[in-house]
């Protein structure tokens, strides 16, 4: 008998949930940061391995909104953790115990599906100081950076996937569409190559993707909220946009495995983050 369930990777912003997914995939699917808060749509993974498909959520961190956008992200984040039949539960190794989720994310009662906590970025705490051992069953230590501990993990929410047939083809790794990372990796490249503030102020749609076409054409809008930013992102003589349009592509391009021909158009949505319509036209709120 097969399993097959869901499992939403859960904590506060850059405990490391985007990071871990990507790990178990192996492949570059969630757009991490080094900075909080660069995921804002849970982002869905598929992981066969032997008897059981596990279908990942990456989904935003569990914090305080402070604007609009902060309010979706939140409503994403808790909708995820409502749809999951697993939760695993991140929380640094260095910030150990980790105190309850329903706490941290000061939800309104405890989820029901059963919580695997998972303590990351091992690497970063010396050996000595790990877990009282033996650990208590339900957690799992994880280096997303090393790979230490992801099959002792995987052995883990295994054992709360519920019996039943796969969801997915096994060869599948993702369930959304191309256009949707390659706006991602747009944004992944503005949280490194555009600093302080500036990256939360950028939202990323793709005008037009020409599959059929090779390289494959892709145009994009860079938006963001005020005119002064948009000077910032072309930069003098257009360098700026320049460059994100590299490190976009070479993104994009390793996980459509082909070429790609990506043009980006810096525009000015205003306050986006604060302005209803413009959420839901990006896809940020229903
Ligand atoms: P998220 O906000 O929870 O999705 O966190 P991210 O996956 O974006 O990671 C936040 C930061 O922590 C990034 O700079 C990552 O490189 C870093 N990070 C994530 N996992 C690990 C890990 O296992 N070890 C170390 N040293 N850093 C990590
Ligand atoms: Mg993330």
């Amino acid at each position: 008998m097969t399993r097959c369930g869901t499992v939403v990777l859960a904590g506060r912003p850059n405990v490391g949930k985007s990071t871990l997914l990507n790990a178990l995939l192996g492949q570059h699917l969630a757009i991490v940061s080094p900075k909080p808060q660069s995921t804002r749509l849970p982002v869905v993974g598929l992981l066969t391995r032997g008897d059981t498909q596990f279908i990942f959520t990456d989904s935003p961190g569990l914090l305080e909104p402070e604007y609009r956008l902060h309010e979706a992200m939140r409503a994403a984040a808790l909708r995820a953790i409502a749809d999951a039949e697993v939760i695993a539960y991140l929380h640094p190794l260095a910030e150990f115990p980790a105190p309850p989720l329903a706490q941290v994310g000061k939800l309104d009662r405890p989820p029901s599906a059963p919580i695997v906590i998972v303590y990351t970025k091992a690497d970063l705490v010396p050996a000595s100081t790990n877990l009282p051992q033996p650990p208590p069953s339900s957690t799992a230590v994880v280096s997303a950076l090393t790979g230490a501990g992801l099959d002792a993990l995987l052995d883990a929410l295994r054992a709360h996937v519920p019996a039943g047939p796969f969801h997915y083809d096994p060869d599948e790794m993702a369930t959304q569409p191309m256009r949707f990372f390659a706006a991602e990796f747009v944004r992944e490249a503005a949280f490194e190559l555009l600093h302080e503030e500036l990256p939360y102020a950028v939202a990323v749609e793709i005008d037009e993707f020409r599959e059929g076409a090779s390289p494959v054409y892709i145009r994009a809008v860079v938006y963001v909220e005020r005119d002064s930013q948009k000077g910032i992102v072309i930069g003098e003589a257009g360098r700026t946009i320049k460059a994100l349009g590299q490190a976009a592509r070479a993104k994009i391009e390793a996980l459509l495995g082909g070429s790609v021909y990506l043009e980006l158009h810096a525009k000015v949505l205003p306050k986006w983050r604060r302005h209803e319509p413009s959420l839901k036209r990006l896809g940020y709120a229903r």
